[in-house]
């Protein structure tokens, strides 16, 4: 996969699934910046936004396309997790969570959109979850949420099509990010929940963010030019074996 010459926005680019995406790319020869509420390692180029923050996202995809001269690609990652059923979560938790991991999609689109408009190879790509389809116990809020970007991503994929811009999503199944570091350390047991989300995944271990990462960059880069409105598991095996 070839990427030089090629303009990149990724949200929550800072750590995990992003941060791997963002190297990932860099190393293959795009020019990167990541979105996030705090700077990504050295020597990535970081804008800072909350993707809450309408005003914010604005100013930083701004921001992100004049240091990077134009956008060609935008990968939607920053998001957040929710635990729990329907009776778990207050109705300020699901609009903060859906307030981040769909309506933040929503917002840095609309601000990226008409730098992606002016490139030859424009792309979008959505982070969005094997809890999209898989009925995960526990998850009601946070699978919601990604049912809608999973939705969210073709219905952009129709609208922007004859634009000459590709929207596409990863689902991934449980990745081996910060994020579930943080989640195993508040478990009971983290060693008996690490073994747990390791035997729900059929090639029973937890996926990669590298590995998410390049099913990310093959969605985004030249490779998948005839593919759009597709998402694409990398989740081990968990959809439909
Ligand atoms: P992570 O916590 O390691 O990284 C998420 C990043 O998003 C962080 O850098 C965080 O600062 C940023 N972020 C969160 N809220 C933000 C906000 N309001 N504004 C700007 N940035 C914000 O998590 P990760 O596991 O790398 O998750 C990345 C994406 O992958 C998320 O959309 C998540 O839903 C999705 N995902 C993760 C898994 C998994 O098992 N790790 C599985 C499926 C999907």
């Amino acid at each position: 996969m070839e990427f030089t010459g090629i303009r990149a926005l990724v949200t929550g680019g800072a750590s995990g699934i992003g941060l791997a995406t963002a190297n990932l790319l860099t190393e293959r020869g795009a020019s990167v910046a990541c979105l996030d509420l705090s700077g990504p390692p050295e020597p990535l180029y970081g804008v800072k936004a909350d993707v809450r923050d309408d005003a914010q996202v604005r100013a930083a995809v701004a921001d992100a396309a004049g240091h990077l001269g134009g956008l060609d690609v935008l990968v939607n990652n920053a998001g957040i997790g929710a635990q729990g059923t329907v009776e778990d979560n207050d109705d300020d938790e699901w609009r903060d969570v859906f307030d981040v991991n769909l309506f933040g999609m929503v917002r840095v689109s609309r601000a990226a959109l008409p730098y992606l408009r002016r490139s030859e190879h424009a792309a979008i790509v959505n982070t969005c979850s094997i809890a999209a389809t898989a009925g995960l116990p526990s998850r009601a809020l946070y699978s919601a949420t990604k049912g809608a970007v999973l939705s969210l991503t073709r219905a952009m994929a129709a609208d922007h099509l004859r634009e000459g811009i590709r929207v596409t999503c990863v689902n991934p199944g449980t990745a081996d990010t910060p994020w579930i570091g943080r989640l195993l350390e508040a478990a009971d047991d983290p060693e008996a929940e690490r073994a747990a989300l390791e035997a729900r995944q059929p090639t029973g271990r937890l996926v990669s963010a590298q590995e998410v990462a390049a099913a990310i960059a093959y969605l985004a880069g030249p490779l998948a030019s005839a593919t759009t409105g597709t998402a694409l598991a990398v989740d081990g095996g968990m959809d439909g074996l």
